[in-house]
């Protein structure tokens, strides 16, 4: 589904390049490929050994990146960032990579993931003198690093790390080395590769296919890599890590041709509309998925179910950047001019409609009245994913838990809502066997489906995200 019509969006992604002439072009490229993950800001900070220069602005990667700005941007490693803003908000101060200055030199800073105790590290660093520049949980980081009593920077940036609480995929440029790190839980995507004898990192694989950069492997969970003209350097700072990717990577928010933990996105989908076709048989006439991430889960479902997968919705996709929609009424407008149901297709048909995920319950509808009004006689919604009963802490904007719709009404009482004939939702345990192949839940975060979060979530925390 479409990311800004459904209420839910992911924050950002990250990407860096160490010791390659053309580091700002291929961070171009690289963000480029991300630009699903945030569409409202994007940064590049380069350095050329001896100094970072920043671009950054708001908008999206081609937007903001003209021919004439990457002229002026040279050097031999580089951080990029793309943003959609939830924690701290929008605003061109917002926009990543920040960049800081002090006497001992230069640090920027690309966060992917949502602190859940910045507001309680902003107040004790207010309180010891710190002024904040941005409303961004990001900054936070920078704050503790140039606090710490350390005299090296990667134990001023372990002792930093250490601090924080929630998702973040770091990237950490100097002008002469590029750290990268990642939460004690690994809730977000975040890999190494090379190119020739240039080291890449990125939130997602799919970048490195874009540039012919080699996988190496992905970050571990309370890992900090150095890479500096010494080569590449591993230690971890957090001994207490257990893993618990983002269950939602591989449902929605990553390009289907992206690997997270060596899985392929798109077949993790698939293997769930299959599974999906096992828990929820029903007798019908063709298979369609919502444009573009159920695609793949309505492949899975009609291969094992026999049923046809045609294409029974299309996507606009030269609509223009509608994503800013506050109001609901707007929201529902931007279903209409985006999606489409194929009158030849499902007109006297019963239709099995695969779907990621039910948010808010708006689009559902919607989409369920396109199909009817196009003449298909059932619309039965199966849903690849559990029902989204509570709000995400680390960097997923899911909504306040009052606008989940599955987080106060059954599932009858949601299908009567949408006005499908049946819904089902795919269980947590089916869903986790179709990503992983194995029976459990562990080595996700699973924390919107089910309310069990891998982290402490800091008071201040929860109640921002229950009454925004
Ligand atoms: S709460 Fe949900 S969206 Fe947030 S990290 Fe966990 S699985 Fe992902």
């Amino acid at each position: 589904m479409l990311a800004e019509i459904k209420g839910l969006n992911e924050e950002c992604g990250v990407f860096g390049v160490w010791g390659h002439p053309d580091s700002a072009q291929l961070t171009y490229y690289g963000l480029h490929s991300l630009q699903h993950r945030g569409q409202e800001g994007t940064g590049i900070v380069v350095s050329d050994g001896d100094k970072l220069r920043v671009v950054k602005g708001e908008g999206l990667v081609s937007e903001i990146f003209t021919a004439d700005v990457m002229e002026k941007i040279k050097g031999t490693s580089a951080v990029g960032h793309v943003r959609y803003a939830t924690a701290g908000g929008g605003g061109y101060e917002n926009v990543q990579p920040l960049l800081f200055h002090s006497q001992t030199g230069s640090l920027a800073l690309a966060h992917n993931g949502n602190l859940v105790n910045a507001n309680f590290l902003k107040h004790q660093l207010e309180g010891q003198g710190s002024i904040f520049q941005t409303s961004s949980d990001t900054e936070v980081l920078a704050h503790l690093i140039r606090r710490s009593g350390f005299s090296e920077l990667k134990d001023q940036v372990k002792n930093a790390l250490s601090m924080l609480k929630g998702a973040y995929a770091y990237l950490i440029l100097t002008e002469n080395e590029l750290m990268v790190a990642l939460d004690p839980h690994g809730l977000r995507p975040l890999s190494l590769a090379c190119l020739g004898d240039a080291y890449v990192v990125a939130s997602e694989t799919c970048a490195f296919d874009v540039i012919g950069a080699e996988f190496i492997r992905d970050i571990r969970p309370g890992e900090l890599l150095i890479i500096n003209k010494d080569g590449i350097t591993s230690e971890q700072f957090a001994f207490n890590s257990t893993k618990s990717i983002c269950a939602m990577e591989y449902i929605y928010f990553s390009r289907p041709d992206s690997n997270i933990q060596g899985i392929n996105v798109h077949t993790a989908r698939k293997n769930m509309g299959k599974r999906l076709a096992v828990e929820a048989p029903i007798e019908a006439d063709v298979v369609t998925g919502v444009p573009d991430s159920s695609i793949s889960a309505a492949i899975g479902y009609a291969e094992v179910s026999g049923i046809p997968y045609e294409m029974g919705l299309i996507k606009n996709k030269y609509v223009g950047r509608t994503f800013i929609q506050p109001t609901q009424t707007l929201r529902e407008q931007g279903v209409k001019m985006k999606l489409s149901a194929v009158r030849g297709v499902v007109e006297g048909k019963r239709v099995v409609m695969v779907d990621d995920s039910i948010v808010r319950g708006t689009t559902s509808k919607r989409i369920v009245s396109l199909l009817k009004e196009a003449g298909a006689t059932e619309v039965h919604v199966v849903i690849s994913s559990p029902p989204i009963k509570n709000p995400c802490f680390y960097g997923i904007d899911t909504s306040s838990k009052e606008e989940l719709i599955a987080s106060d009404k059954s599932v009858e009482e949601i299908r009567q809502l949408i006005g499908a004939d049946s819904l089902t939702f795919l269980s947590t345990e089916g869903m986790v066997g179709a990503i992983v192949k194995t029976e459990g839940t562990n080595g996700f975060c699973l924390g919107c489906f089910t309310g069990n979060y891998p982290t402490e979530i800091y008071p201040d925390t929860l109640q921002y995200y229950y009454q925004k």
